[in-house]
């Protein structure tokens, strides 16, 4: 699951490369990834890409004449900068940018659900288009004091993935960023003392910030389809808790799981599944 970091990176390497080349071509295989009409896609052919950035989870890729290509990944999508030109069979592939330079970027999905979008974005349109107005501040590099941010009466497990309160992390970076603030993800926002809310903080800048410095070191393009995330809590449950020594515990929900070490985050508390699910809803 793509998150901060991960989009952090792919938006750093893809950029570095196709910075000042042109499109050639612009297709969307995938029938319902394209979520605009006007402009066409077709206004793509021959602009020039000004740079590729990031914005919470989400990629803007940018062209010459104010264009934007506004790309989400959901759950199972990924960018990714080829040197060879896709077959149009290939499944995965839910929009094909061919350039001039040999290079084809694709948005391209796994699993069976098309969840992944993207939309051409004319001039002044980025501004008004509500995915990225509702976005909270970001969560790095320097996210504003948590204190007030999360002054409501809701969990921080929820809280910090809400992409409104705060943008970039999802259930993968929450449980790094909760373990190393020594916070349980049942504590509720409103509950924070001033020094765990500081500690939330520098915990959330540090976290992603070793994430990112780790893709540096070990991603390359085109883009790996399966991305070495460097998680030390969060998956790793019956290992032991990389600053205690005791066992990682689970919460368990349909289609994910949420980890915690009870000895450094919850008093030695073991959190039950179904009051927790209720609870986090
Ligand atoms: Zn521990």
């Amino acid at each position: 699951m793509p998150e901060l970091p991960e989009v952090e990176i792919t938006a750093r390497l893809i950029g570095r490369a196709v910075a000042g080349a042109r499109v050639e071509s612009a297709l969307a295989p995938g029938i319902n990834a394209l979520r605009s009409y006007d402009p066409p896609l077709s206004a793509l052919e021959g602009r020039q890409i000004a740079g590729v950035s990031r914005r919470g989870k989400l990629f803007l890729v940018e062209l010459d004449n104010g264009l934007t290509v506004l790309i989400h990944l959901m759950s199972a999508g990924r960018l990714q900068l080829f040197q060879t030109r896709a077959s149009l069979r290939d499944r995965s592939s839910r929009l094909l940018l061919r350039l001039d330079d040999g290079h084809e970027l694709r948005l391209r999905e796994f699993g069976t659900r098309q969840r992944a979008w993207a939309k051409l974005l004319g001039g002044g349109a980025v501004e008004q288009e509500e995915t990225l107005a509702d976005l909270g501040p970001e969560a790095w590099p320097d996210p504003p004091p948590l204190h007030d941010l999360l002054d409501q009466p809701r969990p921080l497990y929820a809280l910090l993935r809400d992409q409104h309160v705060l943008a970039g992390i999802g259930r993968s970076w929450v449980d790094e960023i909760l373990h190393a603030a020594r916070l349980s993800p049942f504590k509720r926002g409103s509950d924070l003392e001033a020094d765990e809310a500081e500690r939330l903080r520098t915990a959330t800048i540090s976290r992603l910030d070793e994430a990112i410095s780790h893709y540096e070191r070990e991603i390359e393009l085109p883009i790996p389809d399966k991305l070495p995330m460097p998680l030390t809590v969060h998956r790793r449950n019956g290992e032991p808790c990389p600053r205690c020594g005791d066992r990682l515990e689970a919460v368990f929900y349909e289609d994910y799981v949420m980890c915690y070490c009870p000895t450094c985050q919850t008093d030695g508390k073991l959190l039950k599944d179904r009051r927790l699910s209720r609870l986090l809803k």
